[in-house]
């Protein structure tokens, strides 16, 4: 069982593990996978492919050497779920960096400066 153990330690050596990213991907894919029990014939083999595809996705992220590319991903994510519970403000990106800006939600129109280059632009909060 030790031997086992440090083989699995050194195998995961420099390869990304798991995160809330891939936890999502695992959710979904086992409730495609369930509600694939629930048809048949096509219906039913697209959301076991659909189902298996995610796994896959999930593993190839656990077991990916690209750690900088995953850990990206998973604060993307992180970011979208933070804004998602965000209910004060809203956010826009500038329409000249892409810069992302928050603004506080309801206030009408705002004239928005962007702080990294200074572009003004209007939007409805
Ligand atoms: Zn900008």
């Amino acid at each position: 069982m030790n031997r086992f153990k440090n083989w699995f330690r050194r195998f995961m050596e420099g390869r990304y593990g798991t995160d809330k990213l891939n936890t999502l991907i695992l959710t979904v894919g086992l409730i495609v996978c369930l509600i694939g029990c629930f048809f048949s014939g096509l219906t039913s083999s697209l959301l076991t492919t659909v189902s298996y595809s995610l796994m896959v996705w999930a593993i190839f992220r656990t077991f990916s050497r690209n750690t900088y590319k995953r850990y990206q991903e998973n604060r993307k994510y992180l970011l979208f779920l933070e804004r998602l519970k965000d209910r004060e403000h809203r956010y826009f990106k500038c329409p000249k960096c892409r810069q992302r800006v928050r603004v506080p939600r309801g206030k009408g129109k705002v004239a928005i400066t962007c702080p990294r280059c200074k572009e003004r632009f209007i939007r409805n909060s």
